[in-house]
């Protein structure tokens, strides 16, 4: 059976994935199969929370070996790879209810949580349909067809329920979530830095823990919610141990989460010529015109495929990846990955592939006369070039292209400003 619920944080506190462990607490009399999948949404959609995560857990009967996967009040989460699967009963889905009522910010005005039970998977397509698009309720209800279901205020939360239910990886990341004393809830967090960049250099699985420009780590939230860090990972077995390795303040809980972070799932391959609003694309282009730095220190430059062009903006926060945008000129041959905007028609640029560089031809040196072995003389602009030994005749000057100093590949911006979708450089190398 699975357990899908979504939109239950708030940007002044809480957090969806808390109520995760909340509900593995709750449900103890069930065996957890397999992680609890944290998956994140379309980010472009205009309604959603913080970080538009959804959250789904599995219930049953495990069979076989059971795996350690985290730690709540004292006691060890266990999770089987294999199980019987159980019916969904009206007593579950009340309690899932009766959870969620606990936990849920619902003064928020953009938290609409929604819960959905079923013991069917539903279709993989509502997943790639929500992570990439955006959905009407009625029609991913429909589609999905839950055993139970249930939306608060505008009910918009049971997209993400049902989604998270339905995703089926095709590329997968782990994030071991710690939490914090719920006393400390809302206080500075207590993490030493030093120890975070101990840790990110010895598990080199990991990514996204520390922002080596900015000098200071990124796993952790600035926001009042339970989270106290989480570590991102390759793979589930060494972050328990990456997790030891952090010193910090008194860790609550912990869970690893399956999650389909640093995915590119969100990603369209897509063209300049049709591109729509709150999706995010990879196009190719060759850039039109110089960057321009606009107010705020955002940097804008404009690509084109030859029919149609579009904007595309480097916002401040990422920084030095801004740089590379403004040494780009006309004629470059680009990739670029981010989300659309309209009104007016914009990509911000969340990732970018230098494919061309447009070199210009300039003059290294008068030609060579090929008897003398001298460098002939120049008549003047235009004129042609004579050799002063022989008299012999040429109008070829030496030509080079021109040196750049940007390199072909791959550009992101730093850790703590990228997308939680965004696939880092550093899993692309490793892939
Ligand atoms: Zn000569």
């Amino acid at each position: 059976m699975f357990l899908g619920f979504d939109d239950t944080d708030s940007v002044k506190g809480m957090c969806t994935t808390y109520l995760a462990t909340e509900m593995v607490r709750e449900f103890s009399e069930f065996d957890l199969l397999g992680y609890p999948r944290l998956v994140r949404l379309n980010p472009n959609v205009p309604w959603k929370t913080r970080g538009n995560a959804a959250l789904c857990i599995r219930l049953g009967t495990g069979s076989g070996k059971a795996a350690k996967i985290g730690e709540i009040a004292g006691r060890d989460i266990l999770s089987y790879r294999k199980g019987k699967p159980i019916f969904p009963t009206e007593e579950m889905f009340e309690k899932a209810i009766r959870i969620i009522e606990k936990n849920a910010r619902f003064g928020d005005p953009n938290t609409n949580p929604g819960l959905a039970i079923s013991f069917h998977k539903p279709p993989a397509n509502l997943y790639w349909k929500a992570v990439r698009d955006v959905v009407r309720l009625q029609w991913h209800l429909e589609e999905a067809n839950p055993d139970f279901a249930h939306g608060w205020k505008n009910k918009r939360g049971i997209i993400g329920a049902v989604s998270a239910m339905a995703w089926t990886p095709r590329d997968r990341t782990y994030e071991l979530i710690a939490y914090r004393e719920k006393k400390r809830w809302g206080t500075p967090r207590k993490v030493g830095a030093a120890s975070v960049i101990r840790m990110d250099k010895k598990y080199t699985g990991t990514f996204n823990n520390y922002d080596y420009e900015e000098k200071r780590p990124v796993f952790a939230p600035a926001s009042p919610c339970p989270i106290l860090f989480g570590i991102r990972g390759e793979a589930p077995d060494y972050l328990p141990a990456a997790m030891r390795t952090v010193e910090s303040e008194k860790i609550d809980r912990w869970i690893i989460f399956l999650t389909n972070q640093g995915t590119d799932d969100h990603i369209i391959p897509a063209s300049i010529s049709n591109l729509q609003p709150y999706t995010s694309v990879r196009v190719k282009g060759r850039v039109a015109g110089p960057a321009k730095v606009i107010r705020g220190g955002h940097l804008i430059f404009r690509i084109t495929n030859g029919r149609s062009s579009v904007d595309c903006t480097i916002y401040e926060p990422a920084k030095n990846f801004r740089f590379v945008g403004e040494r780009l000129r006309p004629g470059d041959s680009v990739v670029i990955q981010g989300a659309v905007r309209d009104r007016p028609l914009t990509i911000n640029v969340e990732k970018l592939q230098i494919v061309k560089l447009s070199g210009a031809q300039v003059k290294v040196a008068n030609p060579l006369c090929g008897k003398c072995n001298k460098r002939m003389k120049s008549y003047g602009k235009g004129r042609g070039y004579r050799c002063a030994k022989c008299g012999a005749r040429s109008d070829k000057a030496e030509y080079a292209t021109e040196r750049r100093d940007l390199e072909l590949g791959w550009y992101e911006p730093p850790a703590g400003a990228m997308r939680h979708l965004a696939k880092p450089l550093k899993r692309m190398q490793n892939q």
